[in-house]
């Protein structure tokens, strides 16, 4: 059997009616950018993350910048965030002109160590970005509650965790602002690039509505109040994104399936570490990431079982020859670099037969006993 990491195209064929008639209507009134489409569709987004104002942009990393931009933060501040992130989190910190503190993260979710977070404030600190990795929200009472103490924003990197909650309040409307990401393999992804930021700020939703758009007044044509920068969502990405965004519940509710199929059917196999689901998260499952001592062996085997699997990320970012100049050599950060060589992504979306996780547990099965016996 062939088990691809994850499938678009089984996704697009059952919504082919609504996705083509959604393009023509764009084509049709041929307002391409700025149309009603993606005035639309942030209505709608807004209201699916519970937050007053939603800001279409241009992709996540964008939405990352964007929202640092708005409030204010620059040269001479720092933003704390982990290092087992993809690169757009700290690109954006440096984009804005400010430098990026790396802390390590918690053992059991992948997400933010809040006591680290708290050891590593100084007076520079302005902001962090807890990333809500694999689909799973950071510990966000701890994360908000220190946040205060300091005097910090909190911009949330919810890129993998649309419609993820904690203690039932959803991603995106915990801090100060969430960045979310449509490339086309996200939870809800667009036919190219796009992103937003929510906010329940009305006057940061605003700020970061102008500076998308060239710093241009909103209902005037040329008139700037500062500059800004061409960060806008197409129309065409925006009508698309709200036939998707229908679906959304469904489709998490389809993942969560698919990982507990994967929990109930690896529960007794001792060498494989299963996702940890923390009390007060409702996790959305971007990523199934379990973890091994023989990482690249069992995605070799699998492999050659036809199935797909991925590393997200083997190499943590203060490793990256891109962060050299930081000076932060292996050690810096031991919890994050431990699981770097461990962890493997196994197939996971929301269109996935039974007997496909069946297919591919039963595969991790017979590595994990073939290695045990020997
Ligand atoms: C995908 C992703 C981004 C960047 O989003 P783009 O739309 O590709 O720019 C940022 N952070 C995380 C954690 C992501 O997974």
């Amino acid at each position: 059997m062939r088990v691809p990491f994850a499938d678009l195209s089984r996704q697009h064929l059952a919504l082919k009616k609504d996705l083509d008639a959604a393009i023509a209507g764009v084509v049709e009134r041929s307002s391409f950018i700025q149309g009603p489409e993606v005035t639309a569709f942030e209505d709608e987004f807004a209201k699916y993350c519970h937050v007053s104002d939603a800001v279409g942009v241009s992709s996540g990393t964008e939405a990352l910048f964007l929202a640092l931009k708005a409030l204010g933060i620059g040269p001479g501040d720092e933003v704390i965030t982990v290092p087992n992130t993809f690169i757009a989190t700290s690109e954006a910190v440096t984009a804005v002109g400010a430098q990026v503190r790396f802390v390590d993260v918690d053992s059991k979710t992948y997400t933010i160590d809040p006591e680290m977070l708290e050891a590593a404030i100084n007076p520079k600190t302005r902001a962090v970005i807890p990333v809500h990795l694999y689909g799973q929200t950071a510990n966000m009472d701890a994360v908000t509650d220190i946040a205060r103490r300091h005097n910090l924003f909190v911009v949330e990197d919810a890129a993998q965790a649309h419609g993820a909650r904690w203690t039932g309040r959803k991603a995106g409307s915990l801090g100060d602002c969430g960045c979310f990401s449509f490339y086309p393999g996200k939870n809800l992804g667009a036919f190219g690039d796009a992103g937003a930021v929510v906010t329940k700020d009305a006057e940061l939703a605003a700020r970061i509505r102008r500076l998308r758009n060239h710093g241009r007044d909103p209902g005037s044509k040329y008139e700037h109040s500062e500059e800004g920068f061409n960060g806008r969502m197409d129309s065409l990405q925006a009508a698309i994104l709200s036939v998707k965004l229908r679906h959304l519940p469904d489709w998490s509710h389809k993942r969560r399936a698919v990982a507990k199929a994967y929990r109930e059917l690896l529960s007794d196999c001792d060498g494989v570490v299963l996702p940890c689901v923390s009390a007060d998260a409702e996790h959305v499952f971007h990523l199934y990431v379990v973890q091994v001592e023989k990482r690249d062996e069992l995605q070799k085997a699998l492999k050659v079982e036809g199935i797909a699997t991925g590393v997200h990320y083997p190499i943590p970012l203060h490793l990256q020859p891109a962060y050299a100049h930081l000076g932060l050599g292996p050690g810096s950060f031991p919890v994050a670099e431990a699981q770097a060589s461990r962890i493997l992504s196994l197939p996971m979306f929301g269109d996935m037969t039974e007997a496909e996780v069946e297919y591919v547990a039963a595969k991790v099965m017979a590595f994990h006993r073939a290695t045990v016996k020997v």
